[in-house]
């Protein structure tokens, strides 16, 4: 077997680790100079996304084999909506960093590939297939599954994101949901140190969202949030993605090419998060080809998740402003921070399957506009 991935990111680099614990090195391509030479970001593993796992980072070593560290552990979600907000407390999750610095993700997976990453590759799907027995598909986007007819996109979304500098509780992230500063989407804040944070809000690209502006939605995110917080803070890096597709790849292996990570469809569309299941793809596809299980059948329930996140997300999108604050108000209440919490329960696949029945799209049919 001489094996390429292209991609040297969550997917392609959880790939090559488990890869290599069975005596496969592969060959990695890597477009940029370095891994996550992209925008600094601070993300996040909420464990609610991903049950029946309760702890993203301890399963992924016990199980897995691949060893992270958070930046933060998450005790306080605050909820903001036009005119409500909520609080939870617990243990909600961590908060991890992505991009250029040391403790990124992306810098963790790296220092524990021993393969060969080629820098600044410009390999195309195409070569590596004449040089490799099998290819897989790691570049976090859907580009080249979309090339071979095999994506069905279910929704683009714009996300608009800066660093910012002001007070923070490292344990602390908010999350606004309001039309107004993020129409059928979110807004949220996820500290970097007690010093820095990262701010972004995220919506969906539909036709009635079209004629947004989205510097002035963005200017009415950031007001809001530095009246909420009662800070004045200070901005010192931006970034903007436009038309990030969520979908999902109609076949995970086609011949010897695997999809993984978001080329799969590991970001979930409810609320974006896609870290956990493009690591688990990346895993996945190396116990294929090692013999230890068939891709296609250890993907199913992140099929099924993506569904579960499809409702959820159409759900969402009915809600006016109205609704937010209701719901919002309500986090306030012991039951739901204890079902928010607890590890019994996977309130977002018992969600998903009681409003399946009220949301008015058919999942299979694109959403693009
Ligand atoms: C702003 C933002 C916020 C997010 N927040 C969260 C969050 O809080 N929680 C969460 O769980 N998920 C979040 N996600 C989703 C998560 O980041 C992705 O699902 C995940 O990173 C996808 O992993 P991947 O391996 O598919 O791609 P990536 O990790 O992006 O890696 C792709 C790699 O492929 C390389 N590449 C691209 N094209 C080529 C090519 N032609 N040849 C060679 N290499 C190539 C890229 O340079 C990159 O290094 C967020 C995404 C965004 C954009």
């Amino acid at each position: 077997m001489k094996i390429a991935i292209m991609g040297a990111g969550l997917s392609g680099l959880a790939c090559a680790i488990t890869l290599e614990k069975f005596g496969v090195f592969p060959t990695i391509f890597e477009k940029r100079s370095r891994v996550g030479d992209r925008f600094v970001n601070g993300e996040a593993l909420l464990p609610i996304f991903n049950r029946p796992i309760n702890d993203d980072y301890a399963y992924l070593s016990e199980k897995h084999g691949i060893f992270l560290q958070p930046l933060a552990n998450i005790s306080k979600m605050n909820f903001y909506s036009e005119n409500g907000q909520g609080l939870v407390r617990g243990h909600l999750g961590f908060i991890n960093s992505r991009g250029r610095e040391d403790e990124s993700f992306e810098s963790q997976l790296f220092r524990q590939v021993k393969s060969e990453i080629t820098f600044n590759s410009k390999y195309t799907y195409e070569e590596l297939l004449q040089d490799f027995t099998h290819v897989i598909m790691a570049t976090g986007d859907a580009e080249y599954a979309l090339n071979v007819h095999n994506f069905r996109v279910d929704l683009t979304a714009t996300l608009k994101g800066a660093t910012v500098e002001g007070k923070f509780d490292r344990h602390h992230v908010s999350i606004w949901l309001d039309n107004h500063v993020a129409p059928k989407g979110y807004g949220f804040l996820l500290p970097y140190s007690e010093k820095e944070a990262v701010i972004t809000i995220a919506y969906p690209d539909y036709q009635d969202n079209q004629s947004i502006n989205l510097d002035s939605l963005w200017d009415r995110f950031y007001t809001k949030v530095c009246k909420d917080l009662n800070q004045n803070l200070r901005i010192t890096d931006q970034f903007e993605v436009n038309r990030y597709i969520m979908g999902l790849c109609e076949y995970p292996r086609l011949g010897n090419t695997f999809f993984t990570g978001n080329c799969f469809g590991a970001m979930m569309p409810g609320f974006g998060f896609g870290q956990l299941p493009s690591m688990l793809t990346g895993i996945y596809v190396a116990h294929d080809l090692c013999g230890k299980g068939k891709y296609e059948e250890l993907v199913k329930p992140l099929r099924k998740s993506y569904h579960n996140s499809l409702v959820i997300r159409q759900a969402m999108e009915q809600l006016d402003n109205h609704k937010l604050d209701l719901i919002v108000n309500l986090l306030n209440n012991r039951v739901s921070t204890h079902i928010l919490t607890t590890n019994k329960l996977n309130p977002l696949k018992i969600a998903s399957y009681i409003l399946r029945p009220f949301t008015k799209s058919n999942p299979r049919k694109s959403r693009l506009p």
